[in-house]
């Protein structure tokens, strides 16, 4: 039986070392590498001139460098493009390329579904298939970046795709030392952005290993509703969620603001009442705000709230000193923001509804 090859494309530079010194050479080797495959998009061992022929072989018995494939890719009339993923094991996840006037951003997903039953969250209502490897997940850049022709570099990366990232750390953690690495994508701290439904160990956890923007899926500011729609909460309260936040931000000297996230769902947490409750519990927490108003999707009884309660709920918050933004929802033509599409292309290609939504998108 033939050994299972080993996938380069999520290996940090830690590991591509060790790889190379285990075929007996040198470190540099791992930045050769690197610079080939994230730089410079090449995935065949042959194209990689500066490794010997014997190398090259060698690399063909025991290794490959497989991305993910783009099953379908829907561009929405403002230039948003959504793709449809399939993994290996036949889970479909979905990214999404958001082109902006300064920037380029890339949403990614980390699980195929998410465990976590947020009530207002199609991914959430599919329920978890499985985590992705910091292959699959890198790999989405690595598409994004090189699949088309001429593409232009992706310039910011948001974890706000499918799936809890928090939930499957370590090869999260991997895919950012790619993402960060100067013989890789070389983005800054500022430039990638991991969102959480408020996993707090695991926000502890980040906050030793890596330095990158945080966003907290607040979405309620009591307990009560909180437990309601976002589950999670019943395990970590708000409490507990917003200490580590400010640890979060003590932590590393270099860490200015968190993003907090707001849906505004109409009639569940988009009052004034709530925007006051909000004022009140984010006291002492450096943030800004980002109200994204609900993405209604197929099975899910919540509307997204009026435009005049989201413009009250935003002057309210502005009124009291909070910096707010309001996210801006894209991409409608192709459920672009946080849809169903996923769900809806797996009915139309596999027969059944296995995927769900992405989860849109930090434009502010
Ligand atoms: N699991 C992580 C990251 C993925 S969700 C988290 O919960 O933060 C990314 C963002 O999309 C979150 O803020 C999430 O609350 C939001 N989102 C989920 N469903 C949505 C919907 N139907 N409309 C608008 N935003 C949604
Ligand atoms: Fe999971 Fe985030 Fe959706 Fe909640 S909002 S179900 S944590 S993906």
């Amino acid at each position: 039986m033939s050994k299972e090859k080993i996938n380069l494309l999520g290996l940090t530079h830690d590991s591509l070392v060790n790889f190379f010194n285990s075929l007996g050479e040198p470190n540099f080797k791992a930045s050769q590498f690197m610079k080939w495959v994230h730089q410079r998009g090449v995935i065949d061992f042959d194209e990689m001139t500066d490794f010997s022929a014997n190398l090259r072989n060698q690399l063909l018995e025991v290794a490959e460098i497989k991305p993910p494939i783009i099953e379908e890719c829907l561009t929405s009339p403002e230039g948003t493009k959504k793709y449809l993923i399939k993994l290996d094991s036949g889970s479909m996840i979905e990214m999404v390329k958001i082109p902006e006037k300064k920037r380029l951003t890339l949403c990614i997903s980390s699980q195929a579904g998410c465990a976590l039953q947020c009530t207002f969250c199609a991914t959430g209502h599919q329920g978890f298939e499985r985590n992705l490897s910091s292959a699959e997940i890198i790999g989405q850049l690595w598409l994004a970046n090189f699949n088309e022709e001429f593409a232009q570099p992706i310039s910011n990366i948001v974890f706000m795709g499918m799936g809890e990232p928090l939930l499957n750390i370590e090869p999260v953690l991997d895919s950012i030392s790619l993402m960060q690495h100067q013989n890789a994508y070389g983005l800054s701290k500022r430039r990638i952005t991991l969102s959480t439904s408020g996993i707090v160990p695991e926000i502890d956890k980040l906050s030793s290993r890596t330095d990158v923007s945080l966003a907290i899926s607040l979405h309620a500011a009591n307990n009560t509703l909180r437990n309601e729609i976002v589950p999670i909460n019943k395990k970590y309260p708000l409490d507990q969620l917003l200490n580590s936040c400010k640890k979060y931000l003590k932590d590393k000297s270099k860490r200015h603001t968190i993003t907090i996230e707001y849906i505004l769902i109409e009639g569940v947490n988009d009052s004034i009442e709530h925007a006051k409750e909000l004022v009140k519990v984010l006291k002492g927490v450096s943030c800004k705000i980002n109200l994204i108003p609900f993405n209604p999707f197929d099975g899910s009884n919540y509307s997204r709230s009026s435009d005049n309660t989201i413009q009250a709920f935003k002057d309210f918050l502005i009124q009291k000193g909070m910096i707010t933004t309001l996210r801006i929802t894209r991409g409608d033509a192709i459920d672009g923001a946080c849809g169903q599409l996923v769900g809806k292309l797996t009915k139309s290609i596999r027969g059944k509804n296995t995927g769900n939504s992405i989860n849109l998108i930090n434009t502010s």
